[in-house]
Order: C-alpha cells, then structure tokens, then sequence
C-alpha cells in the first residue's frame, strides 16, 4: 500500500474546497486575504490532514509532491500572486508552513496524545507513558458542589490570624518550583518545597503546591484554616467539578469532603509574611540544581510547544537551502507561522512576479523587457528611477546595495505606502504596453483571472492590450 488511492481522492476533495473558497473570494468584493487564510488554516487544512497519522508521519519524497500539488492552487488563491511565484516565498509570506510538514506536526500530535506510540528515536525520546491525559466527565456526583463560603476570589490579605496555609509556584530558566508554608498567627511553623523538571509548566507548579498544601491541611487535627493562593487559575481549576486537570480533581475531593478547609485568593508581591516566603522558597526550589524533584507528567502544552519548533526548524532548514525565493529570503529570512501583512500590489512587487516588462520578458510572455521610459521595466525601476511615477520615487541603491534597499522598504511603512499609492495611480494612467504574442492568454494562470480580475490593481500599469 502506498496511500497513492488516498492522496488521490484527498486531492480530488481538495479541487471541491478549492473551487469553493473561489466562489467566496469573490471578484470586486468578497472574502479578504486574512479570512481566506484562516478559512484555509482551519477548515481546508484539517479535511486534508484526515487520517495523516497512518500515512504521514514519515512522508516520502512521493508524498510530499504530492501534497505540495495540493496546496499550491489554496496559496495562490488566498495571496492573489502570479502562478509562477516560488511555492517556499508564499509559505514564508503567508506564514503557512509546507502541507507536509504541518500533516506531520498533526500525525506526531495523533500518535504521541491518542495512539500513545512513541516518535522514531531521532524526532525526540518523549516516553508517551509520562504525558499528561485529560480528565473527563464529572468527578463527584453534579449535586455534589464545594460550599459557597469555602473558595474566595477576593483578596485575602487581611486574613493574619489563626492558622493560614501560604503556597506559590515559580518557573525561572532553570526549573520549575512548587512551596507552601504554615503560619500560625505571625509564626512560620511548617514549610514544603519541591523541584518540578524544566518541561513542567509553573500552573502545574502552582496546582502541586495546592494539593500538597490541602493535604497538609487535612493532616492536622480539625479547625478553621485557610489556604491562600496567589494564583486564580488554580484555584478555579480546583473549585471546578469537571477540571481536565487530575491533580485539581484531587484537590476538589479533598476540599469537598473537609468543608472546614477554605481556600482564598491572595494578591501577589504586596508585601504579606506568608505569601512572600512561600514565594522565596519557590525560587529557591527552581534554581537549586540537585533540589529533591517530583516527578510529575508533562503537559499537552509542552509537546506541543515541542513539536511546532520541530516543524519550524525543519521549514526553516529547507528555507535557506532552498534555491528559489530568494528575493523574499533576503527580506524575510526567518520562517513564522505568521502573516506577513502585504497587500496584494506589495507581493507582486516584492516577489518580482507582477505586471512588469521584466517579468514577462523572463517568461516569454512579451518580446523585451523595456519599460516604455526606456529603461529596463523591473519592480525597483518603477519605484526609483522611472520618468512615468516620479511623483513617487524614492532614492534609487547602487547594484551592490540592492539587497538592502529592499529589505529597509520592506520594512518602512512610508515607502510601502508609497508603493501602494503608486501602483493605485498607475491603475488609471497605463505606463506602457507589451506586445504580447496571442498565445500568452493560454498560458496566463486562471487564478489570475478568477480569484482577483476585478479587484486586480495592475502594478504599475493596467492589463497589457492585446493584438
Ligand atoms: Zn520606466
């Protein structure tokens, strides 16, 4: 089996959504780039990843062809670029990662959280037996609830008599640490600290220092005592029947069975004895080295964070590799799952595939590449030295600084705005006109006509005429 079946009705589904999301796209008005690009992140990319776990999660030369046929038409589609743009330009611009890379993200995510199968030694060494799995259902009866007077959101500084229970969580760069200490009246009677990994998150430190501060409590003989936290995520973690939190639940129980037991909030760094050595011995757990540790699992959130890196270095490795998009490499050289913010006129310009007499020179669309000024039509000669936008120029670079020239537009809202008013200028004053063999309308992309033709503002001159 070589999932050829698959991939073969995945990109006959494909072809579906994405005439679907053209029809959308509109052609004077219709969907923006920011919505087709969340449609396509969260619709269109999940019915593609169906089933990814069985057949990607080591995708073969084959496959990733294939998918990346797939994706092509959606981010030409939600970009509005010209058919010949490079695939790895549109990725970075649109801060979409290859479709192989982001079905393999998911098909680890599968494997590791609901097959729980361990990833091939060389991805990560993560024991799938020590991640955290997600508590369901209720965990006392519905009509079981915590009295209303036991959990307390308001301040509890002004709490400082009897016994009171202080605990706090810390995450510094070293680790991650958990403590409680006991005051009674003014008097540090008890203290508790422990050392979590440095793949814990600090809620989890926080909630640890919870439940072994309410243990604590229900070791002691009964009275009146109040825990006070300075964290409220914990505490309505713990106050919540139906927590996805193991550890939490277990706080529920215990406070639902020992009502005398209180639990309050507690604002944080204002100067209260108890909340201040709990905090001090938090961080002092967290930067000791070969502090006693509780093991505890790790969190979804952890993975995750791991596995995103994973795909972004790898997406990263094949961007700087890479031999086409260079361009854009030199002015986005680091791979992000976000958007960069370009309207459709600054990609034509910024990518070099646009209407310009040098792009369809390259591509034997016209048969040479002046621009009617006289001058060699590229994007950069439109915006500095051409006598047809001189309202608009900005100071043209020498050949070897033209790296940099782009990269300081690029990253200047004042000369992308002039690109942006230049073009919309150059809509109703056509600067020159191509001859154009009669074939070049077979070759034209039909995205280009169907997403935008309309709303297509011709950078810097209007569609070329034909003979
Ligand atoms: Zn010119």
């Amino acid at each position: 089996m070589y999932w050829n079946t698959h991939l073969k009705a995945q990109s006959a589904r494909a072809t579906q959504l994405y005439h679907n999301l053209l029809k959308i796209a509109g052609k004077s008005w219709g969907v923006p780039l920011i919505h087709r690009r969340t449609l396509y992140k969260t619709v269109i990319a999940w019915v593609l990843a169906h089933g990814a776990v069985a057949w990607c999660l080591e995708p073969t030369v084959g496959i990733t062809g294939k998918l990346s046929t797939i994706q092509r038409p959606f981010l030409l589609a939600i970009s509005g670029a010209y058919r010949t743009t490079s695939m790895a330009a549109l990725h970075v611009i649109l801060g979409i990662p290859p479709l192989h890379l982001q079905l393999q993200r998911e098909a680890r995510g599968t494997a590791l959280f609901r097959l729980r199968l361990p990833l091939s030694t060389n991805v990560s060494d993560i024991d799938p037996s020590e991640i955290e799995e997600k508590a369901t259902g209720w965990s006392t009866h519905p009509s079981e609830h915590l009295c209303l007077t036991q959990i307390s959101l308001d301040d509890g500084g002004n709490i400082n008599t009897g016994l009171r229970i202080y605990t706090d969580g810390s995450k510094t760069k070293r680790g991650v640490g958990a403590a409680f200490c006991v005051l009674t009246d003014v008097n540090i009677t008890h203290r508790w600290s422990t050392r979590l990994s440095l793949r814990n998150t600090v809620f989890q430190g926080e909630i640890l220092a919870l439940l072994k501060a309410v243990e604590h409590a229900v070791s002691l003989p009964t009275q009146q005592l109040t825990i006070l936290v300075d964290n409220q995520a914990s505490i309505n973690s713990a106050a919540n029947p139906k927590s996805h939190n193991s550890i939490a639940r277990k706080i529920f129980k215990l406070l639902h069975s020992h009502p005398h037991i209180r639990v309050s909030w507690i604002k944080a760094h204002a100067g209260y004895i108890g909340n201040e050595e709990a905090d001090r011995l938090a961080k002092e757990a967290a930067e000791t080295e070969n502090f006693p540790e509780t093991p505890l699992e790790l969190p979804k959130s952890f993975i995750k964070t791991f596995l995103r890196q994973k795909m972004l270095a790898t997406w990263q490795m094949a961007w700087d590799d890479g031999d086409t998009g260079r361009l854009i490499h030199n002015i986005i050289p680091k791979v992000s799952l976000h958007l960069i913010n370009w309207t459709r006129n600054e990609v034509l310009f910024f990518t070099g595939h646009g209407p310009f007499p040098s792009f369809f020179h390259r591509f034997n669309l016209a048969e040479t590449s002046f621009c009617s000024c006289g001058g060699i039509g590229t994007p950069i000669h439109y915006a500095t030295v051409c006598l047809l936008t001189t309202s608009y120029h900005m100071a043209p670079p020498s050949q070897q600084h033209q790296p940099i020239w782009f990269r300081r537009v690029a990253n200047n809202s004042t000369s992308r705005r002039k690109i942006i008013i230049c073009s919309t200028f150059s809509k109703e004053k056509p600067v020159f006109s191509v001859q154009i063999p009669i074939n070049w309308f077979f070759f034209v992309p039909s995205i280009v006509f169907s997403v935008e033709s309309n709303a297509f503002v011709p950078f810097p001159h209007s569609w070329p005429t034909f003979y």
